[in-house]
């Protein structure tokens, strides 16, 4: 399962910020390039984590992912991990797994959904249309699912 993921230059940021009539300030595109680098969701805690060189809290970051996930520049994340994460949106539609044990992410990249969104839109009373949905997957990843059994085996010794 791969996702092609768009490699936007600073320039490409600068110019995706004025398309939203955006003023490119350092911050953002600095916050901009992190959530690529990073590649996958990232919550508000962690990006202030790794921006600590830039003199932005988490407020400030609040308010900014606020306003980048209403301009429909990056896609907000529940991953049941009690908080948000954020990731670019411009990344092309998907989907993710998530390891319930170790919180490990991994893109689902293609959607079958239209026939289901399509059917729940048949049976609905008050909806003429669906914009968009979110679903995410929850599991345990290999290495889990291998320490898992190390454990069950020990302990049954
Ligand atoms: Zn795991
Ligand atoms: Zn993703
Ligand atoms: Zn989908």
């Amino acid at each position: 399962m791969t996702t092609t993921h768009s490699s936007s230059s600073p320039q490409d940021f600068r110019a995706l910020l004025h398309q939203h009539k955006l003023r490119a300030t350092p911050a953002r595109l600095r916050v901009l390039s992190m959530l690529q680098k990073h590649n996958k969701p990232i919550s508000i805690q962690d990006l202030h984590e790794q921006m600590r060189s830039l003199a932005v809290d988490q407020a400030t970051l609040y308010r900014m992912l606020g306003v980048f996930t209403q301009k429909g520049i990056v896609r907000q994340i529940d991953l049941r991990h009690g908080h948000a994460h954020y990731e670019l949106a411009g990344e092309g539609h998907h989907h993710h797994i998530i390891c319930e044990v170790c919180g490990r992410i991994e893109d689902v990249s293609g959607c079958d959904f239209e026939p289901f969104v399509q059917e729940a839109l048949r049976h609905s009373t008050h909806f003429s249309r669906i914009d968009q949905h979110s679903i995410e997957f929850f599991g345990v990843c290999v290495p889990c699912q291998k320490a898992r059994k190390r454990n069950q085996a020990s302990s049954s010794q």
